[in-house]
C-alpha cells in the first residue's frame, strides 16, 4: 500500500495537521493500492494562509514571467507523460493507451492553449480607440480554490491552474477524493518546475470537509469548480455569503441529431463510440441520439453493432478497448439506471446489466443501447455517467431542436447532416454552449462550458483565464 497522505502545502510536502485515512481503489482490481489523507480545516487554512503569502509577489510578475513558468512546467509534464498515464490509468480505470494520448495528452495541449493565450492577451488597453485617460486593466482575482471530479483528472486540473497562474492568481487545488494520484504526481510536476513557494498548493479532501471551506473561507476570491451539478449548487451557496466569484463546469445530457441528408452509418458509429469513450464518464457525452424517422430503424442497427464491437477490457492492456467504471458507487449508479430504462419500457437493443462476459471482477460495465426511449424516461433525463446511450426518432427539424432543448442541462450537442445551412440553423437553436457538426472536435485552446444548468462560465484557452481575471478601470492618467 502507498502511502500517499502528505498535502503540498507552501512548496514542500507536508504530514496532514487532521487528515484521515481514505483508501484509492484500482477500479480494474477493485483493490485498494494506496492511502490518502482527507486533510481537516487546519490542513485548508494552512495552504489558504500560503497562497494568500504569495499572492503579494506572484500578483505583480509580468505575464513574461508568468509565461516562462507556464514553460517550465509543460516540459517537465511532458517528460514525466507516462507516469502521468499510468497514474490516471490505476486510479479511474482508463485503457492506458488512451489515458497517455488522451487523458494525459489533454493537460500538455491545455497548457500549450494557456502559454498561446497568454503570450497574446491585451493586459491593458483603453477603453475605446481615440478616448485618452480611460484605461481597463486586466488583474488577477486573488486566491483562487480549484476542486476538480474524477472522470478527467488532468484536463479538469490544468484548465484551473494553469488557467489561474496565466492570470497571477495563486492557488489552493482540492482534486477528487477517488482519483487524486495523478494530482499528486501533478504537485510533484510543479515542485520540479521550480514554481515558487506558495503560488500552487494541493490538499486532499472530501466535499464536505475541504471542498466546503474552500468554497465558503474568506481567504478564497474565486471558485472553480468541475464536477455533479448537485454539488456545483452546494458551492455556490456556500461561496454566497463572501461574494465569491464562482465558474461551474456541471453535467451534461448532450443530444446528437441525426437527419437522415447524412452517411447513417458513419455519424451514427461516430456517435455512439463517443457515447461508450471513457466509460461514457465525460460530462460532453452524446447521450441522447435522436435520429430522422426514415433513418433510425438504420441507426439503431449500426448503434446495437457498434455497442456489440465495443470492447470492455482491463485498463492496463493496449488497445482501444474502454475500461472499468471508477468505483462501486458509479456502477451501482450506472445499474440502478439501465435498469430504469428496462423498467420504463424502453426497447434494449444492446448491453444492459451486469459485467460483461468474461470479466467477473471490477467496475466493468456493458455498452448499452436502449431504443425508443421516450422524453419523460429516467435515461434520457438523469445524467448516467455510464456506456449507456438511448435513442428516439423525430419527424421534424422543429421537433428535433424542441427535443434536443428540453434538458436542463446545456453543455453540448451533435449534429449530423450534409446540409450545411441546415447545420447552421440548428446549430444557433440549441441552448448548449458547444455545438459539433460531423464530428468535427473544437481546436484547443476553444472555450469550454454550458448553458443552463451546465454551468457558469468557460474554461481553456483566453476565456479560461478571464475566469481567474478582474477588470479595473483606471481614469485621468494621460501623457
Ligand atoms: P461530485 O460533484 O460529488 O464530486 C466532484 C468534486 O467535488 C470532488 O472533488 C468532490 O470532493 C467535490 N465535492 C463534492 N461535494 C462538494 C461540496 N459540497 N463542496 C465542495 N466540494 C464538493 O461528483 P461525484 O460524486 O464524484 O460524481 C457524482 C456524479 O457527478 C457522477 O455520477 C456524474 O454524473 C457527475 N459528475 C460530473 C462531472 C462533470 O464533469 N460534469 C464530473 C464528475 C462527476
Amino acid at each position: 500500500m502507498q502511502n500517499m497522505r502528505n498535502f503540498y502545502i507552501d512548496g514542500a510536502w507536508v504530514a496532514p495537521r487532521e487528515g484521515t485515512d481514505f483508501p484509492v481503489y484500482n477500479p480494474a482490481t477493485e483493490e485498494a493500492y494506496a492511502t490518502i489523507s482527507l486533510g481537516g480545516a487546519a490542513d485548508a487554512e494552512a495552504a489558504i494562509t500560503a497562497a494568500r503569502a504569495a499572492f503579494a509577489s506572484w500578483s505583480m510578475t509580468t505575464p513574461a514571467e508568468r509565461g516562462e513558468v507556464l514553460r517550465a512546467i509543460l516540459a517537465v509534464y511532458e517528460k514525466r507523460a507516462s507516469d502521468m498515464a499510468a497514474a490516471i490509468s490505476n486510479e479511474m480505470g482508463a485503457p492506458i493507451d488512451m489515458a497517455m494520448s488522451d487523458q494525459a495528452g489533454s493537460g500538455r495541449s491545455h497548457l500549450k492553449a494557456f502559454i498561446r493565450a497568454l503570450d497574446a492577451f491585451e493586459w491593458q488597453h483603453p477603453l475605446r480607440p481615440g478616448v485618452e485617460g480611460q484605461d481597463l486593466v486586466y488583474e488577477p482575482a486573488g486566491v483562487a480554490g480549484l476542486i476538480t471530479p474524477w472522470n478527467w483528472p488532468m484536463n479538469q486540473v490544468v484548465l484551473k491552474v494553469g488557467a489561474a497562474l496565466a492570470a497571477g492568481c495563486t492557488m489552493v487545488l482540492k482534486p477528487s477524493e477517488v482519483a487524486p494520484m495523478s494530482s499528486i504526481l501533478f504537485s510533484e510536476i510543479i515542485h520540479e518546475a521550480g514554481l515558487p513557494a506558495g503560488i500552487y498548493n494541493m490538499v486532499n479532501g472530501d466535499g464536505e470537509g475541504v471542498g466546503s471551506i474552500l468554497s465558503s473561507h474568506p481567504g478564497i476570491d474565486v471558485v472553480s469548480f468541475t464536477g455533479s451539478t448537485r454539488a456545483g449548487i452546494l458551492i455556490s451557496k456556500a461561496a454566497a455569503d463572501t461574494v465569491k466569484t464562482v465558474s461551474l463546469e456541471l453535467g451534461g445530457k448532450s443530444p446528437n441529431l441525426v437527419f437522415a441528408d447524412t452517411d447513417i452509418d458513419a455519424a451514427v458509429e461516430r456517435g455512439a463510440s463517443f457515447c461508450f469513450a471513457n466509460t461514457g464518464q465525460s460530462c460532453n457525452a452524446a447521450t441522447r441520439m435522436l435520429v430522422e424517422r426514415p433513418a433510425y430503424e438504420r441507426a439503431v442497427e449500426v448503434a446495437k453493432a457498434t455497442a456489440e464491437a465495443t470492447l470492455v477490457d482491463l485498463p492496463d492492456k493496449s488497445g482501444g478497448h474502454i475500461g472499468p467504471l471508477v468505483s462501486q458507487v458509479q456502477f451501482d449508479k450506472v445499474q440502478r439506471l439501465i435498469q430504469a430504462g428496462l423498467d420504463e419500457g424502453a426497447r434494449l437493443v444492446a448491453g444492459g446489466t451486469g459485467r460483461p462476459e468474461g470479466l467477473n471482477r471490477g467496475w466493468f460495465a456493458r455498452p448499452t443501447v436502449f431504443a425508443d426511449a421516450t422524453p419523460d424516461m429516467t435515461i434520457m433525463r438523469e445524467e448516467i455517467f455510464g456506456p449507456v446511450l438511448a435513442m428516439m426518432p423525430f419527424d421534424s427539424e422543429d421537433e428535433a431542436v424542441e427535443l434536443a432543448n428540453d434538458t436542463p442541462y446545456g453543455l453540448a450537442a451533435y449534429i449530423q447532416t450534409d446540409n450545411a445551412e441546415r447545420a447552421r440553423r440548428v446549430a444557433r437553436r440549441l441552448r448548449a454552449g458547444m455545438i459539433q457538426v460531423n464530428g468535427a472536435h473544437r481546436a484547443s485552446g476553444a472555450p469550454f462550458g454550458g448553458y443552463k444548468q451546465s454551468g457558469v462560465g468557460r474554461e481553456g484557452g483566453a476565456w479560461g483565464i478571464e475566469e481567474f481575471l478582474e477588470i479595473k478601470t483606471i481614469s485621468g492618467i494621460t501623457g
